[in-house]
C-alpha cells in the first residue's frame, strides 16, 4: 500500500513537472575538441569584419580552411552591403560559417525566449545570405547553462567551445599569442581547436600567418571544424535570398 501510494505520488510529481520541462530536456552536445587525429580547426569569432579577407587569404594560400563564428549585430550589422560580401566571400572560399548568435550577449543571463531570439536571427541571416542553416553555435564568452544547451538542442545545433585560446581578445600582444601557439604546438596534442578573433588587425596580419606556418611545419592539417569532427557543417543547404527591406538589424 505504502509503496503503491509513493509510486502514485512520484508519478503525480513527475506528471506535474513534465509539461514545462519535456520539450527542453535534451541537452545539446558541447564540443571542446576536434576528434580526427592530426587536425587543427582554426576558428574566428565576432565578425564579419574588415580583416576577414586577409584571414581567408592567409588560409587559402596555405591550402587551409577556417571556421567563422559570425554575429548578426556586433561590430556592424550583418546585412550591411560590406558584411553581406564578407559572409559570401568566406563561404565561397570553402570556409565553414557558423553562429556566434546575434548581438554578442551572454546567453547564460537570458530567458528561454531571449536565447532563441539571439539564435534565430543570425541563423536567418546566414540562410538569407548564403543559403545555409548552421549546425554549430559558439556562445559569446564561452558562457552557457542548461537552458542554452536545451535551446541549442531544439534548434538542432551543437555548442562549440575551444581547447586553446590565442588570447587575442583579452589583451595578448601578437608576440604573446605567437608564444602561446608555440607552447601548445610543443606539447604536440593529437588535435587543436584554437580560438581567434577576426576583428583584430594583428590577428589577421601577424599571429595567423605565424600560426599557420608553425602548425603546418608540425604536421597538422588545417581544416574546418566540421571536418575535424567528421560531422556536417550545416543542417540544410539551400538557395541564398535576394536582399530587400526586410534584411535589417
Ligand atoms: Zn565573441
Amino acid at each position: 500500500m505504502l509503496a503503491a501510494a509513493l509510486l502514485t505520488l512520484s508519478l503525480a510529481v513527475f506528471g506535474l513537472a513534465t509539461p514545462t520541462t519535456e520539450k527542453r530536456q535534451a541537452l545539446a552536445q558541447v564540443v571542446t575538441k576536434c576528434t580526427k587525429p592530426n587536425t587543427v580547426a582554426l576558428t574566428f569569432d565576432d565578425g564579419p569584419w574588415v580583416y576577414l579577407y586577409d584571414v581567408s587569404k592567409a588560409l587559402v594560400a596555405a591550402g587551409a580552411k577556417g571556421t567563422f563564428f559570425f554575429n548578426g549585430n556586433n561590430y556592424e550589422c550583418i546585412y550591411s552591403a560590406d558584411n553581406i560580401k564578407r559572409v559570401k566571400y568566406a563561404y565561397d572560399h570553402g570556409h565553414q560559417v557558423a553562429s556566434h548568435t546575434w548581438a554578442h550577449k551572454d546567453l547564460s543571463t537570458l530567458t528561454w525566449d531571449q536565447i532563441h531570439d539571439e539564435m534565430w536571427r543570425v541563423e536567418q541571416a546566414l540562410q538569407r545570405i548564403v543559403g545555409v542553416n548552421p549546425a554549430f553555435m559558439r556562445p559569446p564568452y564561452g558562457n552557457y547553462n542548461d537552458l542554452v544547451r536545451q535551446a541549442s538542442a531544439v534548434r538542432g545545433q551543437k555548442l562549440v567551445i575551444w581547447d586553446f585560446d590565442s588570447e587575442d581578445s583579452v589583451g595578448a600582444t601578437p608576440a604573446q599569442s605567437k608564444a602561446l601557439y608555440d607552447q601548445k604546438i610543443s606539447q604536440h596534442p593529437s588535435t587543436i581547436l584554437p580560438l581567434n578573433h577576426e576583428v583584430y588587425e594583428t590577428t589577421a596580419h601577424q599571429v595567423l600567418p605565424y600560426a599557420i606556418s608553425k602548425l603546418q611545419a608540425a604536421g597538422y592539417q588545417l581544416v574546418t571544424l566540421a571536418e575535424c569532427l567528421g560531422m556536417e557543417p550545416y543542417q540544410s543547404v539551400g538557395t541564398p535570398g535576394t536582399p530587400d527591406a526586410s534584411w535589417t538589424c
